[in-house]
């Protein structure tokens, strides 16, 4: 058997059904073969042979301003892309224009949790630590209060202005997470949000009254107390923002896709961080997400190359991740050179691996850091047009 590829209505179809004796060119010069119909016909013949079709959608794609590949002379369908996701400050009419020329899906990058820049003209929203203090930044990340109303408004309009402004394929939400650093070897992992309007929640979810004059005491008996059920209201508040932004995406049109960019850590790593302190439950996300992006950028978080390929295997293992409500799951990979150089050999390698089962589809961070390294270039040229 050997995987072949035939281009249909614009996209490409992979199919791995044919003995290696059977030559596609025959079919393929034959005016049958440009009938969806018969088309349909040989695909559902190929899985009900007990082979499969695999990755009829594989998306290939760039993360960042994918426009620096323009300015570095080359072109998407050149180089075997098929989709880019593009920061929401990177966004234009003129990428849009372009990018559809190109016949490229166009995903947008939209920050959830940031908080940096709303927190100058709104300190109402910001986290609230154990000891009752506004919490630190976190390395170069600030996050904010998800409870905070106003805040949730805010998003919700920059979203639907981003939905009325272009043309898009989907919206993949970025740092959603609680306040905390999780892209450096040294993670930092504050508690919060310890400020009155989430404690005031929690007590209604919980249908409980936190006791305690002053936010450190409320704290301290709340972790000591009621940790687990703290834990899990955290991660609903998470999964009622992806709920209420799904809803705006689809507002605009229900063929969009909402995708979310998590921490790669696994549920057992750094005491559980993943959920108890960012308050990830990925088997929640995965009933409101359309596609899982874990970030497996091993050499920024000083893990081995095999780190993309362990991870994936994990993935296929959880029952959350299989069947057909499952979402799809597209890793994003280190491309950068941070903190030192990045081989294109493990380039190679990172992009192979995200590529393993259960994933349907990869992109590298970022466009811009490998616009102008040609070794990558080829590496991911020579990845991209060999799957098509
Ligand atoms: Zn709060």
């Amino acid at each position: 058997m050997e995987a072949r590829f035939l281009s249909v209505a614009g996209g490409y179809q992979r199919l791995e059904c044919l003995p290696l004796s059977m030559s596609f060119s025959g079919y393929i010069t034959g005016p049958l073969l440009r009938n969806r119909l018969f088309f349909m016909v040989l695909l559902v013949s190929c899985s009900g042979a007990g082979t499969s079709v695999q990755q009829p959608d594989l998306i290939k794609g760039v993360y960042g301003n994918p426009a620096a590949l323009w300015e570095a002379g080359y072109d998407f369908p050149g180089l075997g892309i098929n989709a880019v996701f593009v920061r929401a400050v990177s966004l234009s009419p003129e990428f849009v224009k372009r990018a559809r020329a190109e016949q490229v899906k166009v995903f947008v990058e939209f920050p959830v949790l940031n908080g940096k820049t709303y927190l100058q003209a709104h300190p109402e929203a910001w986290p609230i630590t154990a000891s009752g203090e506004r919490a630190e930044p976190a390395d170069w990340f600030m996050g904010i209060c998800p409870t905070d109303t106003a805040f949730k408004s805010h998003r919700v309009r920059e979203l639907s202005g981003i939905l009325t402004d272009y043309s898009v394929d989907g919206i993949f939400l970025d740092y959603f997470h609680w306040h905390a650093q999780f892209e450096t070897p040294a993670p930092i992992l504050p508690e919060t949000c310890f400020c009155n309007r989430c404690i005031g929640l929690f007590e209604q979810y919980g249908a409980l009254r936190v006791p305690g004059s002053s936010t450190s005491e409320r704290a301290a008996w709340i972790l000591a107390e009621q940790d687990s059920l703290w834990r899990k209201w955290r991660s609903a508040v998470l999964l009622d923002w992806a709920t209420t932004l799904k809803q705006v995406i689809q507002a605009d049109s229900d063929s969009l896709m909402m995708g979310i960019f998590h921490c790669g850590w696994l549920p057992h790593e750094h005491k559980g961080a993943l959920y108890k302190n960012l308050g990830i439950d990925l088997p929640a996300l995965a009933t409101v997400a359309d596609v899982l992006s874990p970030m497996l950028f091993h050499q920024m978080k000083n893990r081995p190359v095999s780190w993309v390929a362990d991870y994936m295997a994990w993935l296929g293992q959880q029952p959350w991740a299989g069947g057909i409500s499952a979402p799809k799951f597209w890793p994003i990979v280190q491309g950068n050179d941070q903190p030192s150089k990045l081989s294109a050999a493990s380039f190679d390698t990172v992009l192979r691996a995200a590529l393993k089962d259960p994933s349907s589809g990869v992109m590298p961070f970022s466009a811009e850091s490998i616009a102008g390294d040609s070794a990558k270039l080829s590496v991911l040229r020579k990845l991209y047009i060999a799957n098509r």
